[in-house]
């Protein structure tokens, strides 16, 4: 089978790659592949460190998706020839002050609760393990199941790999028989790509024909740092909760950091000040040692956002899938993500976590996009 997918970040390349694997051929089309939210994220594979109450089904998602990274990666190296960064380090969760003990209890309950690995540490078992670690911390908890990935990397072999389905242009209309199914897609160039399927990966963004997914941007502003030359500044995700606010390094292979990530929605795409300002302030407080790091970027990205936080990956029409919404877990979500939409792309029996996925469980999708069918 020949498939278009719409859109290079890595849940396009991840679902691309899992359609190659079985033996499908790809048409990958991005003006500019990799650049979207997947080159500002972190790559945090966090499913105990990041569960928040009510994310219903997303929790049995996440860690499932989390068990499949070392296969997902091993495969990736198979076929490519090259081994995406992928460290299994562990996270070490931070309360800064006695008043943030408080969220770290809570977030140890719920992960007890829903049975992933979080072990409570003694300020001062926190600082054996990482002694870059402010003296004055309150408290720890080692998820030691979260672990990471450079998401730049996972791109990077997989556009190499793609180089050659690649069509460095914007889709900009999804093309319907009479029957109303999808049958190819028009290029900003005017060009028409036929395809028996065609899946859109498009994150944020629209093509015409299609009814919009209920997505919604949310910004987050994000540094790389690097640290001095010797030994690393820590050797594992630091999650701080510091006055309730939540901040993370993630030390990667090559010595630098990533420090993120702010949260806002107040529709500015730029880098906003008082967001890194408050990001620092906050890593400062946790790792002093970050003030001898010097700066390497920082950029600002939009998540794209669901309501619930779950993706939204479904059938639109014979010919047509959709694989968006992936919120903050897009990484994390990207082996489970791929192999769900590979599985309705190729009309196999639905898995059960498709109900849970579904785009048409928010009704104002359903409602119109029938309208639009019977129309
Ligand atoms: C600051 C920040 C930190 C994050 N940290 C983490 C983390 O630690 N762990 C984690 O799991 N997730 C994290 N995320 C979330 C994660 O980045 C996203 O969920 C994931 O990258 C979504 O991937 P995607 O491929 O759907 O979107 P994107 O990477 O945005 O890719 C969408 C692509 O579609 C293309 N496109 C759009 N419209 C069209 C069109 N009409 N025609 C052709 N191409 C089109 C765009 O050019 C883009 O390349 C973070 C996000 C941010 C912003």
């Amino acid at each position: 089978m020949h498939v278009n997918i719409v859109g290079a970040g890595i849940i396009g390349l991840a679902t691309a790659f899992e359609l190659s694997s079985r033996g499908h051929t790809v048409c990958i089309i991005d003006p500019s592949p990799g650049q979207g939210a997947s080159h500002a994220a972190a790559g945090m594979l966090a499913p105990a460190a990041e569960t928040v109450w009510g994310q219903g089904p997303l929790h049995q998602m996440l860690a499932a998706s989390n068990k499949s990274y070392p296969d997902f990666v091993n495969r990736i190296q198979a076929i490519s020839g090259q081994r995406p960064d992928y460290l299994t380090s562990s996270t070490l969760v931070v309360a800064a002050e006695p008043a943030d003990r408080e969220a770290l209890h809570e977030l140890v309950e719920l992960q007890t609760s829903l049975g992933l690995s979080a072990q409570k540490l003694l300020p001062s078992q926190a600082r054996n393990l990482e002694p870059a670690l402010a003296r004055n911390i309150a408290g720890a908890v080692l998820c030691e199941d979260d672990h990471q990935i450079d998401p730049r990397s996972v791109v990077r072999i997989l556009l190499e790999y793609f180089q050659s389905d690649l069509v460095l242009e914007q889709c900009v209309e999804v093309i319907k028989d009479d029957k109303n199914q999808t049958t190819a897609v028009l290029t900003s160039s005017g060009t028409r790509l036929e395809a028996e399927q065609t899946i859109l990966c498009t994150a944020l963004g629209t093509v015409r024909g299609v009814q919009p997914a209920p997505v919604r941007p949310v910004y987050g502003d994000i540094l790389r740092i690097q640290g001095p030359p010797g030994p690393a500044l820590v050797t594992r995700i630091i999650r701080g909760i510091v006055h309730r606010e939540n901040v993370y390094l993630v030390p990667r292979k090559d010595g630098s950091l990533v420090l993120g990530a702010s949260v806002r929605e107040d529709g500015n795409p730029q880098v906003n000040v008082g967001a890194m300002y408050n990001l620092l302030d906050n890593a400062r407080r946790l790792v002093p040692g970050i003030s001898d790091c010097s700066l390497n970027e920082v950029i600002a990205r939009a998540r794209p956002a669901t309501a619930d936080d779950r993706p939204l990956i479904g059938r639109i029409d014979p010919g047509l899938v959709i694989s968006t919404g992936y919120s903050r877990h897009g990484v994390l979500l990207s082996p489970l993500g791929s192999t769900l939409t590979a599985d309705l792309t190729e009309n196999l029996p639905a898995s059960a976590m498709l109900k849970d996925v579904d785009p048409h469980r928010f009704p104002t999708y359903s409602s119109d996009t029938l309208l639009e069918q019977s129309s």
